[in-house]
Formats: C-alpha cells, sequence, structure tokens
C-alpha cells in the first residue's frame, strides 16, 4: 500500500501569522515524510471576501515562497494553486447541487464572517465549506491537517460524502473517500494578541492582533509589548480566567520548542515585566531562519513558477481522475 495522501491550503489573503503556522503548516512540515502531501494556495476561496485583484496576486506568490521557506520539500509535497486546477470549481458546482442550503447556513464561520460583511454577503462565503469539501475528495486525502476553526467544515465534508455515496454509490463500492481531521492538540488554536477569547486571524482589521511571519524584529517588539496581559502576577496555562496567560505561554512554549512541564516550572513566579521580554527574543529567533529562507525564495521568480507548474500538472492528473469518476457516477456521458 502506498502513503497516505494529506491535502490542506492556505488563503493569500493578508500576512500569514503564527496561527497558521502553528495550526497548519508546521505540522505539515513535520509529518511530511509520511504521507504524499497535496499543499495548496486556496485562491478560490480567498474571493470570498471582498478582495483586490493585484494584491491577490502578489500574496498568491508571497504565500507560495512561504510554503518553501517553512521547510516544504518537494520530494514530499506537491506545491499547487487551486485556480490552477479547473476541477476544483466543478466539483463544487456538482457538490452544491447535493447539499442541503441549511448545512451551510450552520457554519460558524459563515455566521462569524457573514456578520463583519454586513448586509451584501457574496454566495461564495456561504458556499466556502463545499468548496473545501470539494478540494478535499478530489485528491481522495485521508488526512487533513488544519487548525480546531476548520473542524466543522470537515464534518461538512464528511456528511457530504456520506449523502453522496448514498444517493449515487453501490454501498460497496463508494465514489467518495472519506477523510479524517488531522488536528494536534498544541497550536491548534492561536489567541488573539489583543483578546485571548478570539482567534488569531488574517481578517482580523488590527494589525497588533497577530504576529505575522514576514514581521520585523521591530514590530515584533512592539506588538508583544503592547498584547494584553491581566494584572495578576505568576503565570500559568489552562485558567479559564486568563486566556491571554494561556496563550502566550503556549506561543512561548511552541516557539521555543520546550515542553508544557519547562514552560509552567520557568514562568510561575514571573510577572509580565519578566516574561514579555523573554517571549519577544523567542518569536525573533524562530521567525529569523524562515524569514531568511523567505527573502531568497521571493527573489527567485522563475524558480517559484516551476514549482507551482509542476505542482498543477501533478494535481490536475488526479484531480481529473475523481471528477471524471464523480460525474458518470451521476450519470454524466463523457465527451468522446
Ligand atoms: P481568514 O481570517 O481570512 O479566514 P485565517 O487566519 O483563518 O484567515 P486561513 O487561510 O483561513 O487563515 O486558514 C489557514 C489554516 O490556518 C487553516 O488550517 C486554519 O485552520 C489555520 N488557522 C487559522 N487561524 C488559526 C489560529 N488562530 N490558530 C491555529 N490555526 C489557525
Ligand atoms: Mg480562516
Amino acid at each position: 500500500m502506498g502513503r497516505q495522501r494529506v491535502l490542506s491550503g492556505v488563503q493569500p489573503t493578508g500576512n500569514l501569522h503564527l496561527g497558521n503556522y502553528l495550526g497548519a503548516i508546521r505540522n505539515w512540515v513535520e509529518g511530511q515524510s509520511q504521507y504524499e502531501n497535496f499543499l495548496f494556495i486556496a485562491d478560490l476561496h480567498a474571493i470570498t471576501m471582498p478582495h483586490d485583484p493585484a494584491i491577490l496576486a502578489a500574496n498568491t506568490y508571497t504565500l507560495a515562497a512561504i510554503y518553501l521557506a517553512c521547510g516544504l520539500d518537494l520530494t514530499h509535497s506537491t506545491i499547487f494553486v487551486q485556480s490552477h486546477v479547473s476541477a476544483h470549481a466543478e466539483l463544487t458546482w456538482l457538490l452544491n447541487c447535493i447539499t442541503p442550503l441549511n448545512w451551510l447556513t450552520d457554519m460558524i464561520q459563515f455566521k462569524e464572517k457573514a456578520v463583519k460583511q454586513g448586509e451584501n454577503v457574496g454566495v461564495g462565503l456561504l458556499d466556502y465549506p463545499v468548496l473545501m469539501a470539494s478540494d478535499i475528495l478530489l485528491y481522495e486525502a485521508d488526512k487533513v491537517p488544519v487548525g480546531e476553526d476548520q473542524k466543522q467544515h470537515l464534518e461538512l465534508t464528511r456528511d457530504i460524502v456520506n449523502r453522496f455515496n448514498h444517493q449515487f454509490a453501490e454501498p460497496d463500492q463508494p465514489v467518495l473517500k472519506l477523510p479524517e481531521p488531522l488536528i494536534r492538540k498544541e497550536g491548534a488554536r492561536i489567541m488573539s494578541l489583543t483578546d485571548g477569547t478570539k482567534k488569531m486571524s488574517k481578517s482580523d482589521p488590527s494589525e497588533l492582533s497577530r504576529i505575522n511571519l514576514l514581521d520585523s524584529p521591530d514590530e515584533i517588539n512592539k506588538k508583544i509589548k503592547r498584547c494584553k496581559t491581566d494584572p495578576i502576577r505568576g503565570l500559568e496555562f489552562d485558567n479559564p480566567e486568563r486566556p491571554e496567560c494561556n496563550n502566550l505561554l503556549t506561543l512561548y512554549m511552541l516557539l521555543s520548542g520546550k515542553t508544557k512541564e519547562a514552560v509552567a516550572a520557568e514562568c510561575q513566579d514571573m510577572g509580565w515585566g519578566q516574561f514579555k521580554p523573554l517571549l519577544i527574543e523567542t518569536a525573533i529567533n524562530a521567525l529569523k531562519p524562515i524569514q531568511d529562507k523567505y527573502q531568497a525564495v521571493i527573489n527567485d521568480k522563475s524558480y517559484l513558477e516551476s514549482v507551482l507548474r509542476h505542482g498543477k500538472h501533478k494535481a490536475e492528473a488526479i484531480a481529473h481522475h475523481t471528477l471524471t469518476k464523480v460525474k458518470t457516477a451521476m450519470g454524466y456521458s463523457l465527451p468522446l
């Protein structure tokens, strides 16, 4: 049997932050040699909120360079741009037609983002989870490493698989493969620096709410100095009354590579005045190698383009195969 297949992606919207890195990309990199990985730049998802075309194009290259800078290895991982493989949009239409509307209106992310968008919510925002289901199902992924915020969308993907197979496949010959989420406990939900009860997000209007992977040492210094804390001395994990404290200790633990026990012991008597400089230094040092590599890759556009071209060809062959199976099961005759 071949290696299990992993599929995941990040939207090229705004700056990548520590939540994206610690909740998603770092896990792709750490597990990559065990799996066959398909990692894409989710540029069709990126237009579910209002967008600027020039920025979308620039962010797509930036994100591909960040994937490589974070350590994705092309011997294990295929990197491609979602819009380069038209099967994503086509399968979305087919799955739309079997997805009940109330499954989508119930999604937490839709409700949260719809509020931000005001009255004129695009249909694409509502349909985001069906596009995500198509992304996963086209590659017959076994595992989908994501942050906690995407868990509900993955459950919806599984519901769509069961509904599709029930309607269009024989019980012993499913057409669509049931994927499993891969959500690591630590880092699955990194919180905002300005509100420890909200997740860190690219779409948060406040830059102070997140540390971006490409932030300069000065910016990291400023953001951590100004981040929200509490007036209590002695730092601790897992106190529900102190969400900011738990989040900042988690960041320190993950960025330093120390264990939770070691961090708890080191910080139990500290005040914020002592802890913040430590976190600042740790964050700057952890991001430096990624930033150095990023600079090298982003300046080599022809290399980046060749990576994406190669990724497209590899992804397209697999996606087309699945799409054909789905269309046949639904009763479409294929063009001669
Ligand atoms: P947006 O606000 O535009 O939705 P985002 O910050 O949620 O942006 P996405 O591109 O939607 O970023 O998500 C990319 C990946 O990062 C997903 O796997 C998602 O689960 C993960 N992720 C996003 N935010 C966090 C977070 N705060 N903590 C851990 N993982 C996260
Ligand atoms: Mg998101």
